[in-house]
C-alpha cells in the first residue's frame, strides 16, 4: 500500500490526501502567485487528479478564478491549498505548503521569473523559465 500525503489548511477545517507518484514539482514566480501568497513564490506539485482527495471542507473552498489558472483557498483562514483547473481537470496543482507530511518529491525548476519581484533573488542551481513550464 503507498503511503498517503496528508494536507491541510491553517484553520485544520480543510484537509485532503494525495497518493505520490507526484508529476512535477516547482515554484511560480508569476504575480497571480505572488499576490494569492503573499509572498515570493507559489511552491506546487502537481498530481493526478484520481490521485487527490478531499476528505473534509469542501464547503470552505473558495475559488478565485481571473485569468489563467484558478487559485482554491480556504475562507476561514486563507490558506492557498490547490490551482490548476480545481475542481475540474486531470492535475491537481497542490500548495506545498499545506502539505502536513514530507511528500518525497522536491521542487526541479522555476516558473515565471521574469516576473518575480525585485527583492527576489534566487540563489538556487534548479533550471528557469522566464515564463510556464515548456512541456505544457
Ligand atoms: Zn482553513
Ligand atoms: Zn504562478
Amino acid at each position: 500500500m503507498k503511503k498517503l500525503i496528508r494536507g491541510s489548511c491553517l484553520c485544520g477545517g480543510v484537509r485532503f490526501e494525495a497518493e505520490p507518484p507526484f508529476i512535477r514539482a516547482s515554484h511560480c514566480h508569476c504575480e497571480r502567485c505572488r499576490k494569492h501568497s503573499g509572498t515570493a513564490v507559489c511552491t506546487q506539485a502537481r498530481v493526478r487528479r484520481e490521485q487527490f482527495r478531499l476528505l473534509a471542507g469542501e464547503e470552505l473552498i473558495k475559488v478565485y478564478e481571473g485569468e489563467g489558472a484558478v487559485k482554491a483557498f480556504c475562507v476561514n483562514c486563507g490558506s492557498s491549498l490547490v490551482g490548476g483547473d480545481w475542481p475540474e481537470g486531470a492535475e491537481v496543482s497542490t500548495r506545498m505548503g499545506a502539505f502536513d507530511d514530507d511528500p518525497g518529491i522536491r521542487p526541479q525548476f522555476h516558473t515565471f521569473v521574469a516576473d518575480r519581484a525585485p527583492w527576489d533573488e534566487i540563489t538556487d542551481k534548479l533550471p528557469q523559465y522566464g515564463e510556464a513550464f515548456p512541456a505544457r
